[in-house]
């Protein structure tokens, strides 16, 4: 039986999406090839690239005046490579911090510059996205998290400032229409939201590289990859092809604006039983909740294995919580159906009638 994956990654995919990857592995578009097996430099590959680009950009609303890159090292090597790139040693880059990812993206960046924590709703176990904090005009750029996988919060409007945004997109790329003017780069580990492990997409402004002075390695340095169009070296063909695919689903089921009504309307249906439930409350401040991945504890968490059991024995998988959060986490990216949700709200109902 086929189980409703609330992972928060790697992550449901579109069953299309996994059942034309399944054939592509066995004969890809009837060339007599796996799409394993066929080199990076073919025919075949390069139009899959350049489709896969296109439709980044089609999808996004991103003019030429941005390159797209599927790159290796997952949204983690970004963490550092933004800043190598873009920051110069006697540069202050801004940076809020929501947690985890942010945390580990500040860490990073030190090494090449100046880092301000412009924010931190780190007293609370980062359960709020900070708001109404000073922003210094001089930064070169202040970088977001813009929703935080763990905690369960998620920025619905960006931070007031003129200074260009450098975003981790990693789990809710492609979920709503962004205002592409505000950011420079844009990250994501394909695994969330997108496709499977193994390629990030990295979106980088034109005109903004090759500005720092330090020596940056090869295969570090975003020119690199944009020169040879994200195949300096041989990509991962494979993720980048089913990121296509993925890409291709997301425009015929309507784009990012019937993605983004979708997904507020199954966030609503889980928030309102989370709400209205007396045996579970949410963790994350209602206004900076995630679309993405709702986060909720039990009021009496001795009933957590009990109904982790009932989820389990109706083929719900991957509900339970981060261990920072504790609790359970449901992870709703773009390809996961309003029955698997409302399945999951039966159980939370059900739960509650017999035991609460
Ligand atoms: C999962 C995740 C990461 C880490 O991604 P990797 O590809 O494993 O390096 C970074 N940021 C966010 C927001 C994530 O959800």
């Amino acid at each position: 039986m086929k189980k409703h994956n609330f992972s928060a990654g790697p992550a449901i995919l579109p069953a299309t999406v996994l059942e034309q990857s399944a054939n592509a592995v066995r004969d890809f578009d009837g060339i007599g090839l796996s799409i394993l097996e066929i080199s990076h430099r073919s025919a075949e590959f390069k139009a899959v690239l350049e489709e896969v680009q296109q439709a980044t950009k089609d999808l996004l609303g991103l003019g030429d005046d941005f390159d797209v890159l599927f790159l290796t090292g997952g949204a983690s090597s970004q963490f550092y490579m933004t800043a190598m790139n873009l920051l110069s040693a006697e540069e202050s880059a801004g940076y809020v911090d929501t947690g985890a990812w942010s945390k580990k993206a500040i860490k990073e960046a030190k090494a090449f510059g100046t880092i301000n924590k412009v924010a931190t709703s780190e007293e609370t176990n980062y359960n709020y996205i900070p708001k109404g904090y000073e922003i210094p005009d001089n930064l070169k750029y202040l970088h977001i998290t813009s929703n935080n996988t763990i905690f369960g919060t998620e920025f619905h409007d960006l931070p007031e400032t003129n200074v260009p945004i450098v975003a981790d997109m990693s789990s809710d790329i492609f979920s709503r229409p962004i205002d592409v003017s505000r950011y420079n780069v844009i990250y994501a580990g394909a695994q969330k939201n997108l496709g499977p492990a193994g390629t990030t997409l990295v979106i980088v402004r034109k005109g903004i590289t090759g500005k720092v002075t330090r020596e940056i390695p090869t295969m570090l340095n975003y020119d690199t990859h944009i020169a040879k169009d994200s195949a300096f070296n041989t990509p991962p063909v494979y993720p980048i092809y089913v990121c296509l695919l993925t890409m291709r689903w997301l425009k015929a089921n309507g784009g990012l604006t019937t993605m983004a009504e979708r997904n507020t309307k199954k966030a609503q249906l889980i928030y309102d039983e989370i709400d209205s439930n007396p045996m579970f409350k949410g963790t994350a401040a209602k206004e900076d909740r995630s679309l993405m991945n709702a986060t909720f504890v039990m009021e009496d968490d001795t009933h957590n294995a009990a109904f982790l059991e009932a989820c389990t024995a109706v083929g719900i998988s991957g509900v339970k919580g981060h261990r920072s959060v504790g609790g359970f986490r449901a992870s709703i990216y773009n390809a996961m159906p309003m029955e698997s949700v409302q399945l999951l709200v039966d159980v939370m109902r059900d739960f509650s009638a017999k035991n609460g």
